[in-house]
Parts: structure tokens; sequence; C-alpha cells
């Protein structure tokens, strides 16, 4: 498989009048093109601000970033990459309609043609949102909400998606529906995503691969490839396996005790 992103030795401080608060301490990882990888740690660990670098809202203080293989010397990446950025709140304007917003990201490009037009539309009929393309985001569910965020996300073609604990502002029932949905929607298109989420349950239901990473100043405590016998797409069937709860046990071990560092599998 065709690398994507590749983060080298990266670490990240904030500086402000209060002192220096380390964030990410020396995090090397790669992502394949196609992949699906999880990344969770405690609050406040870093894990936005490592997605931030990803985005290049932020610029590493040491380390390296390659996209596809390039070096990327400054925040502007758009001529290699392009990213979707999803975040834990949907960000929907209650004064555009459904449809009006979920072309926001077009309109901002300059690339609202009729091709485009088209995709979107067919969005909403992929995602089940057809019907309440002329309603406000008021009139939505949390959950249907969440899948206009995505398709506002998706419209722009993304080669990355970033998600920034998407599901944290669901009630667990919708969270785990939502979630299978949204997984399902990025196989299926075949994109490349990082979800970032404090929920190992999420992370191990959801990715090809999980990183765990340390209290702050963030540091890769493991890294773990997720393969199932079943069907990823019912939630509670992977959950209800004995693969799920090995990878759960050992990734729970590496969360939660400070002295576990475990080798790449
Ligand atoms: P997470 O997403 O894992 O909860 P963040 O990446 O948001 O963590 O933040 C990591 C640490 O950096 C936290 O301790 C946070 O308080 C601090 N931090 C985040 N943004 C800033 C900022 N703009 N200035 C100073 N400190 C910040
Ligand atoms: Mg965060």
């Amino acid at each position: 498989m065709q690398l994507l992103l590749t983060l080298q030795d990266v670490s990240y401080a904030y500086h402000n009048l209060k002192g220096e608060t380390p964030a990410l301490s020396h995090i090397s990882f790669e992502v394949s093109q196609g992949e699906f990888l999880a990344i969770v740690g405690p609050s406040g660990c870093g894990k936005s601000t490592l997605l931030s670098i990803i985005a290049g809202l932020l610029t590493p203080e040491e380390g390296d970033l390659f996209y596809k293989g390039q070096y990327i010397t400054d925040c502007d990446r758009s001529d290699i990459v392009r990213i979707g950025y999803m975040l834990q709140r949907d960000h929907l304007f209650e004064w555009r309609t459904i449809y009006q917003n979920v072309i926001l990201g077009l309109e901002l490009n300059h690339t609202l043609n009729q091709e485009n037009r088209d995709y979107v539309l067919q969005l909403l009929k992929d995602y089940d949102l057809y019907a309440f393309k002329d309603k406000k985001p008021s009139e939505l569910s949390g959950g249907m909400r969440q899948r206009a965020a995505l398709i506002r996300t998706m419209a722009i073609h993304p080669d990355l998606l970033l998600l920034d604990e998407p599901f944290s502002a669901l009630d667990s029932q919708t969270r785990l529906n939502v979630s299978a949905d949204i997984a399902q929607i990025i196989r299926q298109t075949n994109k490349t995503a990082i979800l970032i989420t404090h929920d190992l349950s999420e992370a191990i239901t959801l990715a090809d691969r999980v990183l765990v990473l340390s209290k702050r100043p963030a540091c890769i405590k493991c890294e773990m490839p997720i393969h199932f016998s079943v069907d990823r797409q019912d939630p509670m069937e992977v959950r209800n396996t004995a693969e799920y709860q090995l990878y759960f046990n050992q990734l729970w071990e590496v969360l939660t005790n400070e002295q576990s560092i475990v080798p790449s599998a």
C-alpha cells in the first residue's frame, strides 16, 4: 500500500507567559492510503495538538512531516493532499438549511460546480438525509447532524479525513450506531482516516490499527494492528468476539499502566 503520511520524531510545546507546556514528544508513525487509524490517549495528552500538526494548523517544533513521501516545509500542503477535518461539535449553521450547510466547503473553495452539486445530492441520498435537505439543523437528531457534518467534509473530496472525537457529543446508544455508520462510509469510499478518541472500545471496533498515547507530553506507548474474523458492520457483534476482548485487555493495560510500553506489533 502507498504511504500517505509520515511523521518522524515530531515534538511540540506551547509557549505562553506562564511558561512552556510540552504537548508531544518524539512522535513517529506512518499512515498508508486507505487505512483507518485510531489514536487513543488520556484527556489533555496532546491528541488535538497532533491532529492540528497533521492538518498544518501548527508547525512542529522538532521533527518532520511527509505527505506521499514529499517533505512538508511549511503549513501549506494543499497542492499535495486535500484534508477534511471533522470536529467534536458538528458546527452546522442554524441559518442555513442542511443542503446549504453541506455545500459550504465547496463554496469557500470556489468549487461549487454542477458535478459537485450532484455529488453532494448523491451523498445526501446515500446517508439517508435527502428528505431533510431543506430542513434546518435544529430539526435533525444528533446522529443525523453528525452525518450532515460528515457529508460537508466528504464534499470537498478529501484524501485524508481527520476526525477529532467526532462522536463525543452523542449519547452512548446513538454513538455506537453513528460511529459504525460513519466507519462503514469511510471504508466503502476507501478514504484514509485518522480518528482521535478517548474511547478504547470505539478505537478497536472501528480502526485497522490503534496507537496508544501516554499522558502529556504524548509519546507513542503502543501500536496495534486490529483484525476481526466477523463483519465490522455490526458494532455489537464485533464487541462480542473473543478477539475484541483480547485487544481490549491488552490495550487497556497499556493505556492505564504508566510503566508499560509495548514494542510495535
Ligand atoms: P487532548 O486533545 O488530548 O485533550 P490537547 O492537544 O488539546 O489535548 O492539549 C494538550 C495540552 O496542551 C493540554 O494540557 C492543553 O491544556 C495544552 N494546550 C492546548 N492548547 C494550548 C494553547 N493554545 N496554549 C497553551 N496550552 C495549550
Ligand atoms: Mg482534544
